[in-house]
């Protein structure tokens, strides 16, 4: 990680003089960090293993045993690919959404009244919804349980831990309690149920950390979505104080390990990729008080308006982890693609404050869209890419910040030609147009984020 004090820019407006500024010691020790964001596939022995025990066939301890064999697979796939950061692919988590109250008899799953997530293939998912029994609300489980089997069978390994956002487990208390048959929740208002959901999320960070977590990452998919529920943004800005209540329990410090991953679904389908991520999903996002942000960014069509917007609302001291990979298409990207993906980011945002992810997490449910095989393969190319994009702007930094059109240039040639060789598909042309647009940017814009 670079330190939040290196001498980079924090504007697009910064000037070359600035820049040519950077100490030998900032070369030596840049790097671009690079992470997955959750959950990878689960085998076809594990998704057998969930639907045993759902069936009662198999008990907890049984379930877990299984469990355990695909996260020992998970994490070796993750280090023979140069992962440096790892999750557990959540294979131990029921879904990424509900798997704290996973098995809880304080809410019901299947009620006609829990909210109803609308997928744009079609599918949906309706979370559970508390009933108002057995009150008051506890977590059944916490994050905090996985990362410790983690460290059993690999005590040195940098886990970061996704956790469900506090705002999406607000979505379990009923609109209208009475309306939906639920009169235990008179006695219990939202306001007791946000004020015990808040300690719990707490806790399951706290627990987290100390359980050994080098991160928390918040996974808050309803940020976007809330804005195709409710354009005005109101709904959104709820979302948004309800995490700063929570985020303002820790330490300066304690936020340092703490970020949010924001994403239009990735469940098969997006549930709010139509909603524009710019008007006010990025300058919300920016108001939490976190060091970290995971951004779907590789899927969307307007990168540059995103990138400008990015840049625009960007604040000091944070990383913006951007998407390079896309979770729902299967064709592999190549290193060469990732890397100029990061090339194209650092046109707009300070080399110290970017950082590279994929989009999403892989299949978070249980269906099956592509094999780990081309996951993993995605993830060695995310990290080969990103290290390739470290090395050209490390050699750019080192030589002056005016040559790094002729190196870009250089890439997008070399680029040019082997499309050409190959007479690639679309997804190529993309790449050319984007490159195209970019040597424009360079040239109207002087470059100047170096
Ligand atoms: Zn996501």
């Amino acid at each position: 990680m670079i330190s939040p004090t290196t001498p980079t820019s924090t504007s697009t407006s910064t000037s070359t003089s600035t820049k040519t500024k950077l100490s030998l010691s900032f070369l030596s020790n840049f790097s671009i960090p690079t992470e997955p964001i959750g959950s990878i596939p689960r085998p076809k022995y594990l998704i057998e293993a969930i639907k045993d025990y759902n069936e009662q066939k198999i008990n907890y301890e049984q379930y877990l045993t299984i469990c355990d064999k695909s996260l020992k697979e998970t994490v070796e796939s993750f280090l023979e690919v140069g992962s440096t950061v790892i999750t557990d692919g959540e294979q131990y988590k029921p879904n990424f959404i509900t798997y704290p109250i996973f098995g809880s008899n304080q809410v019901a799953e299947n009620s006609k009244v829990g909210f109803i997530i609308n997928f744009q293939d079609g599918h949906v998912r309706q979370l559970p919804v508390l009933t108002g029994k057995n009150l008051p609300f506890r977590y059944k489980q916490y994050a905090s349980e996985y990362i410790t089997r983690v460290k059993k069978m690999f005590p040195n390994v940098r886990i970061k831990q996704p956790i469900i956002s506090v705002s999406a487990m607000s979505l379990i208390y009923p609109s209208n309690p009475q309306q939906q048959q639920h009169p235990q929740l008179d006695k219990y208002s939202k306001q007791e149920f946000l004020n015990d959901m808040l300690n719990e999320v707490e806790k399951e960070i706290r627990l987290s950390l100390m359980a050994g977590a080098d991160s928390v990452q918040i996974d808050a998919t309803e940020a976007r979505l809330s804005l195709k529920i409710d354009p005005s943004g109101s709904l959104l800005k709820k979302f948004i104080d309800l995490n700063n209540q929570l985020l303002i329990r820790f330490t300066d410090e304690e936020i340092q390990k703490i970020g949010i991953h924001s994403c239009p679904g990735g469940d098969r389908s997006f549930h709010s990729a139509d909603v524009d991520y710019c008007r006010l999903l990025i300058p919300s996002l920016f108001k939490l008080r976190l060091s970290r942000f995971y951004l779907e960014f590789a899927a969307e069509k307007e990168k540059l308006k995103i990138l400008e917007c990015i840049a625009k609302n960007l604040r000091p001291n944070i990383i913006i982890f951007f998407g390079v990979i896309n979770v729902l298409n299967p064709r592999v990207e190549s290193p060469e693609e990732v890397r100029d993906s990061v090339l194209q980011i650092a046109k707009y945002i300070p080399i110290n404050q970017i950082g590279s992810c994929c989009d999403c997490g892989y299949q978070p449910f249980t269906s099956e869209l592509f094999s780990r095989d081309i996951v993993f393969q995605k993830i060695k190319n995310r990290i080969i890419g990103t290290k390739m994009a470290e090395d050209v702007l490390k050699q750019v930094l080192s030589i002056g910040v005016n040559n790094i059109n002729n190196i870009y240039n250089n890439n997008n040639n070399n680029n040019n030609n082997n499309n050409n060789n190959n007479n690639n598909n679309n997804n190529n042309n993309n790449n050319n147009n984007n490159n195209n647009n970019n040597n424009n940017n360079n040239n109207n814009n002087n470059n100047k984020n170096y």
